[in-house]
C-alpha cells in the first residue's frame, strides 16, 4: 500500500476481500469486519476526503450519493421501516481509524445510546 492509499482504497480496488452488499458509479458499501450492531454496512464514496466536513465542502453532491447508498443499504438489508443509524466519526475523540470518509449504516435491533465513553 503506498503511503497515501488508505484501507477502503485497497477494498475498493478488491485488493482486501470485503463482502460487498451495494455499490455504484460513485460509492462502495461492505459489511464491517467488527460489526456493532446486526446490520454495520460502511459506505465509503469512491473518491476519497478525509471526513464528513471535507466531503460535505468538496463535493455535497457526491455526499448526497452517499446518504442514498445508505438508505439503499437499509432497504436491502430489510431495515427500512424499522429504522437505521447513521455515523460517520470524525477524528480522535470519535475513534476514526482509516481516514476516507465512510458512513456506518447500523440496525436491525434496537439500538443503545451512544455519545459517553465506555463504563469500566
Ligand atoms: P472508523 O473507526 O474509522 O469510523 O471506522 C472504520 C471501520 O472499519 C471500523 O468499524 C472497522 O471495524 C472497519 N474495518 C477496519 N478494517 C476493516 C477491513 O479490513 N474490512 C472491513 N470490512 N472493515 C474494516
Amino acid at each position: 500500500m503506498s503511503e497515501d492509499e488508505t484501507l477502503f482504497e485497497r477494498v475498493i480496488a478488491g485488493e482486501i476481500p470485503a463482502d460487498v452488499v451495494y455499490q455504484d458509479e460513485t460509492t462502495f458499501a461492505f459489511r464491517d469486519i467488527r460489526p456493532q450492531a446486526r446490520v454495520h454496512v460502511l459506505v465509503v464514496p469512491r473518491k476519497r476526503y478525509r471526513n464528513l466536513g471535507e466531503l460535505a465542502a468538496g463535493d455535497p453532491g457526491l455526499l448526497a450519493d452517499v446518504a442514498l447508498a445508505a438508505r439503499k443499504v437499509a432497504e436491502s438489508e430489510g431495515i427500512l421501516e424499522s429504522g437505521y443509524r447513521v455515523v460517520f466519526n470524525t477524528d480522535s475523540d470519535a475513534g476514526q481509524t482509516v481516514f476516507h470518509v465512510h458512513a456506518h449504516v447500523l440496525g436491525g435491533e434496537p439500538l443503545g445510546l451512544f455519545g459517553a465513553p465506555d463504563e469500566d
